[in-house]
């Protein structure tokens, strides 16, 4: 694999609900995304569905096997810069 070669880290995480899952609070609804605009119906985050799909991509990536150093605390504080 290319990455490899250039001694570049390749990871996956499982893709589901990631569109549709509040980074914030967890909340899962189809209905929190309408189009480009995610809004949360339990805590009312709302950001660009993109930009937010890729939050719980990386939450999930830091979260899971490969990032278990860090609690789940932090990483929200760091997705919300909280932490600089
Ligand atoms: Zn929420």
């Amino acid at each position: 694999m290319a990455c490899e070669l250039n001694r570049v880290k390749f990871r996956t995480v499982a893709p589901f609900y990631t569109s549709t899952t509040c980074p914030k609070c967890g909340y899962s609804d189809r209905m929190n995304r309408n189009l480009e605009i995610f809004r949360c119906l339990k805590c009312s985050h709302e950001d660009n569905a993109d930009l937010n799909a890729s939050l719980n991509i990386l939450l999930r990536f830091i979260t899971g096997p490969y990032g278990a150093c860090c609690k789940p605390d932090e990483v929200m504080e760091f997705n919300f810069g909280k932490i600089s």
